[in-house]
């Protein structure tokens, strides 16, 4: 049994050895509330089959389960008459992930709250145009070439 299976929490809430207040479940995915609810339903979907990000998952893995949050977020945002929904998933410590077992945050939203969009958690950057460029071709050839190279950004910011 791999470390992610046995100590894992998310894993153990998955097989219902720590309990938690399911809403969905099926034979790959299992939903049920966050601890810490950033708004009323703040609900969390994960695979039962542990990863620490999405990098670790296969393609196919993270389109079914995706799948099932955009199931699972209709029942939110229907459930909690929310006006709008956050749909959030970190990767690694220094996007803010603190379970190393992939999870994607369904926040339900509201007109009245704020602030409503992404710059509430990170500010605008601005680039120069030739800037933007050396980072799109430099994503562009890693994209399907199989890289994941990780290190020091070659871009300051
Ligand atoms: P992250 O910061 O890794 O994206 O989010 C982890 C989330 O898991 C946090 O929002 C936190 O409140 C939630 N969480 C941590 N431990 C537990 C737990 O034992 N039960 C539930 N239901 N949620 C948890
Ligand atoms: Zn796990």
């Amino acid at each position: 049994m791999t470390e992610g299976e046995g100590g894992c929490l998310f894993c153990k809430i998955a097989r219902g050895e720590i309990p938690s207040k399911k809403v969905y479940e099926d034979a790959n995915v299992f939903a049920f509330l966050d601890i810490n609810p950033r708004n009323p339903g703040h609900t969390l979907v994960i695979p039962k089959k542990h990863a620490a990000t999405i990098l670790e998952m296969g393609e196919k893995d993270v389109g079914a389960l995706y799948e099932r949050v955009r199931y699972v977020a209709a029942g939110v945002q229907a459930g909690t008459k929310a006006d709008g929904l956050s749909i959030v998933q970190s990767n690694g410590k220094a996007a803010g992930q603190v379970v190393t077992h992939v999870h994607v945050h369904i926040i339900p939203r509201y007109l009245s709250e704020g602030p409503v969009s992404l710059e509430g958690v990170l500010g605008v950057k601005k680039m120069a145009d030739e800037t933007l460029d050396g980072i799109a071709a430099s994503i562009k050839k890693s994209i399907g070439n199989g890289s994941e190279e990780t290190g020091e950004s070659d871009f300051d910011f």
